[in-house]
């Protein structure tokens, strides 16, 4: 019995990749990587880009040709569109959505596939609390020995205008903090290196649970601590953050801990305050800049990435100037540069997609020159200088080389270096800069 899982769209979806793994191994498939071999197919799907949404079509009518040669179940779960839903109800054997996760054997079962699970599965012992909790109980297989996914929380309640995600995954849900803090311990003690705690909205994090949870910068001191007490290294991330919830706390507990990593990404979507209120992002880029400036004094050190969204509907080019200088004056060490693409049961999709492919592209490629040279002018400055380097795999263009990256998540290139060393943090000098990376030797 072989089972392969696809995964497509963001960290969420790898984390949620990870835990559907663990469940079907206890089914007792063993995991393949090529859909050629396996009787059990899944896709964990992304409805943020138009791209990942035809994936999943033309993945479908694949295997259901090949349902003709062979035995085949199929299933579809992740980030799935109403509309999307009920086609997709017609061609996959199975859609699920992931708080029914610990169902799931069940629901093989009825599809037909049979299992190493007797009536009574493992998931049934689940200490079952909350329907739209109770699938984070469920120990993920790591997909890596140094870096983990640890999710904190699921759904978002922002509805920016062009966003799928509050229709793909419902309303906000936080996970409770002791069993984050009880994956994060684990982690640790199992000497993981990077740490990445997920969530739409990470730091509106416990608002749902309106006073009987902790804050977002009350879990970042807690994991803070505990990284104190390990005596361990390791680096902790979150993504993604708002804006609107970015409080001044949330900075000063990463400025208090060494173990919460200084790197921010930092979503701005557009640098003008129309659009921004279009957008629904319930922020000005006054506030915006307020937080640029407050992670500048009290973590100088960090590095700041964002998303942008270029050609949204209506963007005009004096608009699209603002998001420009907005990127000049911040001077990001990354961004990912979206073109804007409706989405179907988002609002702004009522709304005309006005700006011509050709257009968007050329703007995309004008915020990406823009990127490249404030990436340049900081990779520059750490030229000649040593920085500790998590080694993440040998370089696949470079075999004598190892590709690793700093704490603040720049990649690094490790020239002459042994491939034992992937997963170890190492003291690297940096020899050369590019516009988006790193050259050095061990020191
Ligand atoms: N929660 C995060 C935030 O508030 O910015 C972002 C999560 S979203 C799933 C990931 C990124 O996809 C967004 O930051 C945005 O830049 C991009 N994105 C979302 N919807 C999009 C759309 N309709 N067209 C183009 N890019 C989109
Ligand atoms: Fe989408 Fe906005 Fe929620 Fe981010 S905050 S997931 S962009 S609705």
């Amino acid at each position: 019995m072989k089972c392969c899982v696809v995964t497509l769209g963001c960290q969420m979806n790898q984390s949620d990749s990870e835990r559907i793994r663990s469940v079907i191994e206890g089914m007792g498939f063993e995991m393949v990587d090529t859909e050629e071999e396996a009787s059990l197919i899944g896709v964990v799907a992304c409805s943020v880009r138009q791209k990942a949404i035809d994936k999943v079509y033309s993945k479908i009518r694949k295997w259901n040709q090949w349902k003709n040669e062979k035995p085949l179940v199929t299933f579809v779960s992740g980030c799935i569109l109403p509309a999307d839903e009920e086609k997709f109800l017609k061609q996959f054997d199975l859609v699920f959505r992931m708080n029914e996760l610990p169902d799931l054997p069940d629901m093989l079962h009825q599809c037909g596939v049979a299992s190493e699970f007797s009536a009574k599965h493992p998931f049934n012992d689940l200490h079952r609390e909350d329907e739209r909790t109770d699938f984070w109980q469920i120990d993920p297989t790591y997909s890596s020995d140094f870096d983990a996914f640890v999710p904190i929380q699921n759904g978002c309640d922002k509805f920016c205008s062009y966003c799928a995600v509050p229709y793909t995954r419902g309303r906000e849900v936080s996970r409770a903090s002791e069993d984050i803090l009880a994956e994060v311990r684990r982690l640790v003690e199992r000497g993981v290196k990077a740490i990445t705690l997920l969530g739409q909205n990470v730091n509106s994090y416990g608002l749902d649970k309106k006073g009987q949870e902790i804050s977002f910068a009350q879990l970042l001191r807690k994991v803070g601590e505990l990284g104190q007490a390990s005596g361990k290294e390791f680096w902790v991330y979150f993504t993604s953050p708002h804006p609107r919830d970015m409080t001044r706390d949330v900075i000063e507990a990463i400025a208090d801990y060494d173990c919460l990593a200084k790197q921010i990404h930092l979503p701005l979507q557009s640098g003008d305050e129309k659009l921004l209120r279009r957008m629904n992002r319930n922020h000005s880029i006054e506030d915006y800049l307020k937080i640029v400036d407050d992670i500048r004094e009290l973590l100088p050190t960090a590095t700041l990435f964002t998303d942008i969204i270029v050609g949204f509907s209506g963007e005009t080019d004096e608009q699209f100037e603002n998001s420009a200088k907005v990127m000049e004056r911040v001077g990001y060490n990354m961004a990912y540069v979206a073109k804007y693409s409706p989405r179907v049961g988002a609002r702004s999709a009522r709304w005309e997609d006005d700006i011509s492919p050709q257009l968007k592209s050329e703007r995309l490629a004008r915020l990406s020159e823009i990127l490249k040279r404030t990436s340049k002018a900081h990779n520059d400055a750490m030229v000649g200088k040593t920085y500790r380097v998590l080694i993440e795999r040998v370089d696949p263009r470079m075999a004598s080389a190892l590709s690793g990256r700093t704490e603040g998540k720049l990649p690094v290139r490790v020239v002459d270096a042994p491939a034992e060393l992937v997963g170890t943090f190492q003291e690297v000098g940096i020899t050369s800069a590019s516009e988006l990376s790193l050259t050095g030797r061990l020191a």
